[in-house]
């Protein structure tokens, strides 16, 4: 094909899109479903027009679904993106991988990626091969993203269901529907309407070359853990949570980020012992938790953290802690952030 396009690198690394379902018609619904029994090859030939759309090379880094994503396996994914930029290898890279960790996995590389160059993550809520299934064309919208010159310096996209989403606010919002993601409470960034990649807003918040944060990480993570607040929750889960020793604790509050009193009280009964960094999050998808609700931020030592959703939360919490431990620096970085 003609030199004149742009090059673009997949990496696939499984995820509903490249799963076997039981037949034709079982498009959800996971018994006797062969997760990603298809390579990056297998997915490439239904895809009509990809050859057309851009200079193509690709490489199966693992199969895994994305649940199965370990910290290490986040890193090699950026340092691999990462080196194949550096090289110019490509003009644009698509990570190709399970739906339930793009929250995770894509903000991850928004913030630690060094490039201008566009990388795209793709998946899809319907195996491969059935009635409708959408991988195809989220592949095909995926590609032509990463090799259109606007996506350049807009951070990682995420491309499903013809829609662009920041990495920063997309949201995986139902299990099912193939109409899952979204960008939350700032909607999408863009459109890939019958081919046409158009963007309409763009993200004010780092990333990037703009981010502090850089593929130049220890070994291990440090260890932050979220936990979802609900009626009747007292501090027992909590306590349970902080025998794995993590360094910060997200909570997924009620409200405006609200704790239970047995939490804070426990809190209260032992400052001065070593207690991770509770980060105040909101169980509610829109919103986000601002402002000291209850009066108790400052004495117990933790803090809202504002609109983002508590996966996003905590990547950004694991990042920090690499680099910083003092709390005002760390909620100025969750302010600009
Ligand atoms: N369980 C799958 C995964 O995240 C779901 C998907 O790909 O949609 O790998």
């Amino acid at each position: 094909m003609s030199s004149q396009l742009r090059r673009v690198h997949l990496i696939a690394t499984g995820g509903t899109i490249a799963s076997k379902a039981t037949s034709k018609t079982a498009v959800v619904g996971y018994a006797g479903y062969a997760p990603s029994a298809f390579s990056i090859s297998d997915l490439l030939e239904a895809v009509p027009g990809a050859e057309q759309t851009a200079q193509l090379s690709a490489e199966q880094m693992f199969r895994k679904q994305s649940v199965e994503i370990t910290d290490q396996d986040m890193v090699r994914i950026g340092r691999r993106i990462q080196e194949v930029l550096d090289r110019d290898e490509a003009d644009g890279v698509v990570l190709v991988m399970g739906t339930d960790t793009i929250e995770e996995v894509s903000y991850f590389l928004h913030l630690t990626l060094k490039t201008l160059c566009p990388v795209v993550v793709v998946g899809a809520m319907r195996p491969a091969g059935v009635i409708s299934s959408d991988g195809p064309l989220n592949l095909l919208n995926a590609i032509r993203v990463a090799a259109a010159p606007q996506s350049r310096d807009q951070g990682v996209l995420v491309v499903m269901n013809d829609h662009i989403m920041c990495a920063r606010d997309v949201m995986k919002a139902s299990s099912c529907k193939v109409e899952s993601f979204s960008g939350g409470y700032y909607g999408v960034v863009g459109t890939v309407r019958n081919g046409v990649v158009t963007f309409f807003y763009r993200t004010t918040r780092p990333f990037g070359l703009t981010s502090r944060f850089s593929l130049d990480l220890p070994d291990v993570l440090p260890r932050v853990d979220n936990i979802y607040l609900y009626q009747g929750c007292g501090a027992d889960v909590m306590k349970a949570v902080l025998q794995l020793e993590p360094e910060a604790l997200v909570i997924g509050g009620f409200g405006n980020g609200a704790l239970h009193n047995d939490m804070r009280d426990y809190y209260r009964e032992h400052k001065g012992e070593k207690l991770p960094i509770l980060v105040r999050a909101c169980r509610a998808p829109y919103g986000g938790s601002f402002g000291d609700y209850g009066h108790f931020d400052e004495e117990l030592g933790c803090f809202p953290a504002g609109d983002m959703l508590p996966s996003k939360i905590r990547i950004l919490m694991k990042l920090i802690l690499t680099q910083t431990h003092d709390l005002e620096e760390i909620k100025s970085i969750f302010a600009a952030y």
